[in-house]
């Protein structure tokens, strides 16, 4: 494999020829070219003779541009690199036209660079980004395969929502310009290609359950789609999250492993990529000075990184959670915009004030009362009559909220077949689900983990849509 720049800037290695292609970042005095293989953030100086080129390729080298290079790296003359190449032949081998080229050596504002999105990886800040997003990947893959768990590829196209988790993407091919109606005036979906209505998946969870009944741990990475029309910082239509599955654990397990993978996977990717981390926490200081001292953040990002990775997740139930809400000044002033009582689903605004000004730190809530969530969720034992909950768990982090969705999965058939009735979930549907409880059931818990949110988490980055090389949102999905 050809040496990349990153290699050649920090092996320091000199005094040896050298070929090279990348693109230009700047070009300056007709002598020095700043080049980016996209290895890293750091440029490798390109130094021509001037006199050796006419006007008319001069003009060539320009932003943007692809060329190749070949030349002596020596020990810089300059400051700030430790080596650069000599004497370079340069052949231009994409022009890239100054004017209409859209990234210019300047600030660009985050929404110009969205709808740039196709070359914004050329930038510092999305080459940090999208760096740092494929260590977290692999280092999440690393940190399963460690413990032998089983990779499984979930189904993308779906006849189930069960879940009920969000709003879906149908999936059809039938015609909708003359779309094959029932005598009862619906559609009718026994023309449709797979003989009935089937959607984009909105999670692998159920499917991960019936590998756990066999391979004992699994987890699913993979797309996921909700079609839900919040147009916040923190969704995507399109969207990854890891999934495992465990048997033979509970809850408390799944907390711990849970916690465990998100500290080992920040830890895998600050070893992988120093350099961008130290990019983005200078970028995040450098967007904090324009606001007032009070609204800085006490810890920068490296800062708050580390302090996660070496502090306990505090573990509290949400009925503690309530209690701490009701005791708070913003709720004794007025400040929620909802309603806090036992019973609702915490809110944004809630979970920021748990994590953000009570706690400082990640936060893991259990214990959730039954009617808000999901029906495969475990049914508490012994509750206060009036007030029953489930095994579920949600992580809350600083600055992204919940970050993690998990429960201890109801594994009792009577018990899960007498919540379904409740909540009119069809069971003939899920017979298919309902088996794993008929044939050798057993304890088990998952969890499902934003991947975007864990990169936002990782890089700083406000937005999700600064995570995703393509982000889908509402009334978007260019590119
Ligand atoms: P939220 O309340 O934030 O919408 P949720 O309760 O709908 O989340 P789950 O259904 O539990 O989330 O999904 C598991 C995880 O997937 C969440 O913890 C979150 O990290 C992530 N997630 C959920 N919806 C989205 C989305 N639209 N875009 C990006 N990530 C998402
Ligand atoms: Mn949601």
């Amino acid at each position: 494999m050809q040496k990349r720049i990153k290699e050649i800037l920090s092996s320091g290695e000199k005094d040896y020829d050298f070929e090279i292609k990348g693109w230009v970042r700047t070009f300056r005095s007709n002598r020095f070219i700043a080049l980016n293989d996209g290895s890293t953030n750091n440029n490798l100086q390109i130094v021509i003779n001037t006199d050796d080129y006419d006007e008319a390729t001069l003009k060539r080298i320009n932003t943007g541009a692809c060329i190749k290079a070949s030349g002596k790296i020596i020990e810089s003359q300059g400051k700030g690199q430790s080596v650069e190449m000599t004497d370079a032949k340069v052949e231009i081998l994409g022009d890239s036209h100054a004017d209409a080229y859209p990234i210019q050596p300047k600030k660009h504002s985050m929404e110009f660079l969205r709808e740039n999105a196709h070359l914004r990886f050329r930038t510092n800040t999305f080459g940090s980004v999208f760096r740092l997003r494929n260590a977290i990947s692999f280092g999440i893959h690393k940190f399963f395969q460690e413990q032998n768990f089983i990779y499984m590829h979930s189904p993308i196209i779906t006849a189930s929502d069960a879940e009920g988790a969000g709003e879906m993407f149908r999936v059809t091919t039938l015609d909708m310009k003359d779309t094959p109606m029932t005598e009862d005036g619906k559609v009718d979906y026994k023309q449709d290609f797979f003989e009935g209505e089937t959607n984009l998946t909105v999670s692998g969870q159920l499917e991960a359950e019936l590998a756990a009944m066999a391979f004992s741990n699994v987890y699913t990475f993979g797309p996921t789609f909700r079609a839900e029309n919040s147009n916040t910082t923190r969704h995507l239509a399109e969207f990854w999250m890891i999934e495992p599955e465990m048997a033979f654990c509970d809850i408390h397990g799944d907390m711990d492993c849970a916690e465990n993978m998100l500290k080992y996977v920040i830890k895998y990717a600050m070893e992988q990529h120093p350099d961008d981390i130290e990019f983005l926490t200078q970028r995040l200081v450098n967007e904090e000075k324009t606001k007032p001292q009070n609204e800085r953040s006490e810890l920068n990002l490296q800062e708050k990184l580390h302090f996660v990775l070496e502090n306990d997740f505090e573990r509290i139930t949400y009925t503690e959670a309530i209690e701490i809400l009701m005791q708070s000044k913003p709720y004794k002033k007025k400040k929620f915009k909802f309603e806090v009582k036992w019973g609702i689903d915490l809110q944004s605004e809630h979970e920021r004030y748990l994590v953000e000004k009570h706690f400082k730190k990640p936060v893991i809530v259990i214990d959730y009362p039954k009617d808000i969530k999901a029906f495969y969720m475990r049914q508490n034992d012994n509750c206060e009559p009036g007030r029953e909950t489930v095994a579920a768990m949600d992580i809350l982090a600083p600055g992204i909220g919940e970050i993690v969705g998990g429960s201890q999965r109801e594994e009792r058939l009577d018990k899960l077949e007498q919540r379904m009735d409740e909540m009119d979930i069809p069971k003939e549907e899920m017979s298919w689900y309902l088996d794993t409880r008929r044939f050798g059931t057993c304890e088990h818990a998952g969890f499902g983990l934003g991947f975007e949110r864990l990169v936002q988490f990782v890089t700083g980055m406000g937005n999700i849509r600064d995570v995703i090389p393509f982000p889908r949102t509402p009334g978007n999905c260019e590119f």
